[in-house]
């Protein structure tokens, strides 16, 4: 069945159309049959990008203000008879949307009823700048869509089995209790694809399996996955915590934020902006928030880049150690997302030193293997490290595929 993707941010709209079943997912015979986003809506001149098996490419910029045109031209362009991959939107069989919050509600994928609505709904509170652009994706395209099933895809429901232990905070237990106050992860259908490639690359059940997982784009997450089952992640109540980012502050002193509040006299919208825009990469570089800048930079000698990618990589170092000690043992990394498919550099900073535990990097091998799967670390590496792209959009297509038929 052909399966329209929907990923809706505040001012983009990604998407992909899929040919999965039950059978393709079992084969691994899935086929892409187009994909495309529209970017900068709202803003007078938006970009379209759409690319349909087979067909020219299209690019365009046209002035897209809202939502609803952007999901409407989606539709367009997928039956467009020069560049389009359907003669009628009919041939669309169901609609999957990425959800970014599905709280403690949700830990697997779910069809959108009425009951489903009112849950992801009440997870606003939890993902305000998130969910409600999602929510907007999903009622646009029931309007546009409302004879098929659409299933929502969550972001966070992966790491629902995380143990208590894992996901409760250092914090009055009240907060748990009243606000949800707790660590709830995100790229959850990353690591699950990555998990999934596992099992085909390593020729062995996810149940048999500790996997670490790092996925290294702009955000940047680490999840610790046992037997299939994701026991911690470095992203907690929301996508802040845990790895320095392209732009986040990833795990520092509480206090801090008190404390510079205080001193530089922020108020809530600027310290909040402080964490999530200005800091990280950006904010230890002074300069950027793109790897690849960075590296040009600092092989010019630019201390201050060659400072942001140090902590960048021994904040990823630390975390696969703590994942390592959390799995009592590992037999697998992978590295995933822009900066994890395609930096040597990073992955070789981030396992340098690390032999001791088993994990032997092949600096050719680590050097050769940029965007495509492979195998990165020597043959006789006790833990098995690889590039493995990500493809969160096939996740979902397959989830979405999976709730219609029931299958979990
Ligand atoms: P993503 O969010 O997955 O698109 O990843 C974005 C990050 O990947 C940015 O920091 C980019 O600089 C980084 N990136 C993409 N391509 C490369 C590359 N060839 N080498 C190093 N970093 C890259």
């Amino acid at each position: 069945m052909k399966v329209l993707v929907l990923n809706c941010g505040s001012s983009s709209v990604k998407f992909q159309l899929i040919e999965t079943s039950l059978e393709a997912i079992e084969n691994a015979t899935d086929q892409i049959l187009a994909k495309g986003q529209i970017e900068k809506i709202g803003m007078t001149t938006s970009v379209v990008r759409f690319e349909a098996e087979g067909k020219p490419p299209l690019k365009e910029t046209p002035t897209i203000l809202e939502h609803k045109v952007a999901i409407s031209k989606v539709i367009k362009m997928l039956t467009d008879p020069e560049h389009g991959a359907i003669k009628d939107e009919k041939e669309i069989c169901a609609v999957g949307h990425r959800v970014v919050h599905g709280g403690e509600k949700f830990a697997s994928s779910k069809i959108i009823t009425s009951e489903v609505y009112e849950q992801i709904d009440a997870c606003i509170e939890l993902a305000p700048l998130h969910n409600p652009h999602n929510i907007k994706g999903y009622q646009i395209s029931k309007a546009l869509l409302p004879n098929i099933p659409h299933a929502a895809v969550f972001d966070t429901s992966f790491h629902q089995s995380m143990p208590n232990y894992a996901y409760i905070y250092g914090l009055p237990y009240v907060l748990y209790q009243r606000h949800a106050i707790r660590r709830y992860g995100f790229h959850g259908t990353s690591h699950r694809y990555l998990i999934y490639r596992f099992e085909h690359i390593l020729k062995t059940p996810r149940e048999k399996l500790k996997i670490i997982t790092c996925h290294l784009g702009n955000g940047c997450s680490i999840a610790a996955v046992r037997y299939g089952q994701s026991i911690d992640t470095t992203m907690g109540f929301t996508p802040l915590e845990g790895l320095v980012m392209g732009t986040r502050s990833g795990d520092i002193d509480p206090a801090i934020i008190l404390h510079v509040m205080a001193k530089e006299e922020l108020g809530l919208h600027e310290a909040n902006t402080m964490l999530n825009k200005h800091s990280g990469l950006m904010g230890i570089s002074g300069l950027s928030n793109d790897m690849r800048e960075l590296m040009k930079e600092r092989d010019k000698g630019n201390e201050r880049a060659a400072l942001a990618i140090d902590v960048f990589c021994y904040r990823v170092k630390k975390y696969i150690c703590a994942y390592a000690g959390a799995l009592s043992g590992v037999d697998a990394i992978g590295f995933t997302a822009g900066i994890g498919e395609n930096c040597a550099l990073v992955r070789e900073k981030s396992c340098a030193g690390l032999e001791f535990m088993g994990i032997e990097l092949d600096a050719e091998r680590n050097r050769s293997i940029n965007g495509k799967e492979g195998l990165i670390s020597r043959d006789s590496s006790p833990v098995k490290v690889y590039v493995i792209p990500t493809n969160e959009e096939l996740v979902i297509a397959r989830d979405t595929v999976r709730c219609i038929e029931g299958v979990f």
